[in-house]
């Protein structure tokens, strides 16, 4: 599994950036670091509804000179003994250090009393966040809606993004039909074109369909060349030993050179990677259980790394295995398992059905746990990785 995974994301290059703006960049990868184009506050602001004066001149009864509203300029400088009302994001004017909130004044007749010294001062200084030219994002994380609120509050009006890799997918297979279609003898739904064009938007790619191609060399042929124009080719089906699995050797005579077939892992055994020129060409087993953890362990890692992503995963973690797993001698195991919380911890219990053509089983699943190769069986309450959907 790990060498496969390094054979795929040695191959697996950023894709040049470009400039995206800030409405359109949520899910889209840092190229660069962003830094800031302003100091954050741009300048001293309440953080209160109150008034604003001199700590000095507290406690005590002050006139009120001024009221400054939020995204007024302050009007001059605030002298001894005066006190200005300041509405929470005003600008602090010269010569003042502090804010009384309203509910700790009392203010009759333009005159505002102060009970107490003031103690907390309620001013953000300017650049108390950020000072302009700071790094905002770092290059290589995915902005999220915390990032994108940092960069627009920082100033930026757009970044530079690594481009959204263009996926294009195939499902093979003369009994494919699409879903609501009405099923002939030997016919069933194309579950991975759906399955697998979701997981690929899911990673950030913009995806192509393309077939189902029947098990015909002719339009294995035609479909896999217009793949191959793409920057990542998904196949599914089609790359085990039958006679009707047509795709690695027709792959092959459109130039894909193959890196590697078949991993230890279970399910998932008879991935095909190849590459042609910059094209990574994944072909995945027909079984959509398969399909979808080789998409889990393989292309989602390539995706990210081809949009420059610091760590392209994929992203296990650790949790306790709810019973005894009976490990498998020769590969590594990966069981749809559903997660919970018990005492402070995450607990995988593997659901009912771990067959590889069992999609309706696995959906009921939200978790991938890792039951390494080897003998015998772990017993309950191991601590296992998984990796979450
Ligand atoms: P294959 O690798 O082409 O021999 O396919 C293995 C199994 O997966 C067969 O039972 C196929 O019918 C099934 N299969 C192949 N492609 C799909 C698909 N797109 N959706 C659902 N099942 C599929
Ligand atoms: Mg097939």
């Amino acid at each position: 599994m790990v060498a496969a995974l390094e054979q795929i994301l040695e191959r697996a290059v950023p894709l040049e950036a470009e400039p995206v703006s800030l409405d359109a960049a949520a899910g889209r990868v840092l190229a660069s670091g962003a830094r800031a184009c302003v100091d954050l506050p741009p300048f001293p602001s309440s953080a209160m509804d109150g008034f604003v004066l001199r700590s000095v001149d507290t406690p005590g009864t002050l006139p009120i000179v001024f009221r400054i509203a939020a995204g007024r300029p302050s009007p001059r400088v605030l002298e001894r003994g005066e006190a200005m009302e300041i509405s929470t994001g005003g600008v602090v004017p010269v010569g003042a250090d502090a804010v009384v909130p309203l509910e700790q004044a009392v203010a009759d007749a333009g005159r505002v009393r102060i009970e107490a010294a003031v103690a907390g001062a309620h001013v953000r200084p300017r650049g108390g966040d950020l000072r302009r030219g700071d790094l905002v994002a770092a290059a290589g994380i995915r902005l999220g809606a915390g990032q994108l609120g940092a960069l627009a509050a920082a100033g930026l009006e757009r970044v530079a993004c690594a481009r959204r890799p263009r996926a294009a997918l195939l499902s093979t297979g003369t009994e494919l039909r699409p879903p609501g279609a009405v099923l002939g003898d030997g016919e069933i739904y194309d579950a991975n074109g759906v399955m697998l064009a979701a997981a690929l938007a899911s990673a950030g790619a913009e995806v192509e369909r393309l077939g189902p191609v029947s098990d015909d060399e002719g339009a294995h042929r035609e479909a896999l060349e217009r793949g191959l124009a793409a920057d990542v080719l998904v196949t599914s089906g089609g790359v085990s030993v039958g006679s009707h699995d047509l795709v690695r050797r027709v792959a092959g005579e459109l130039g894909v050179e193959e890196v590697f077939w078949g991993v230890a892992v279970k399910p998932g055994k008879p991935l095909s990677f190849g590459v042609r020129d910059a094209t990574l060409v994944f072909g995945l087993p027909g079984n959509p259980v398969s399909s979808l953890v080789a998409f889990e362990l393989f292309v989602r890692p390539a995706l990210a790394a081809l949009q420059g992503l610091e760590d392209p995963g994929p992203h296990f973690r650790r949790g306790r295995a709810d019973r005894p797993l009976r490990r498998n001698p020769h590969r590594d195991e990966l069981l749809r398992a559903r997660s919970f919380e018990r005492d402070g911890e995450v607990v995988l219990d593997p659901v009912g059905g771990q067959e590889s053509h069992m999609i309706a089983r696995a959906a009921s699943a939200d978790t991938l746990a890792l039951v390494p190769r080897g003998e015998g069986e772990l017993a309950g309450g191991t601590s296992v990785r998984y990796l979450p959907f």
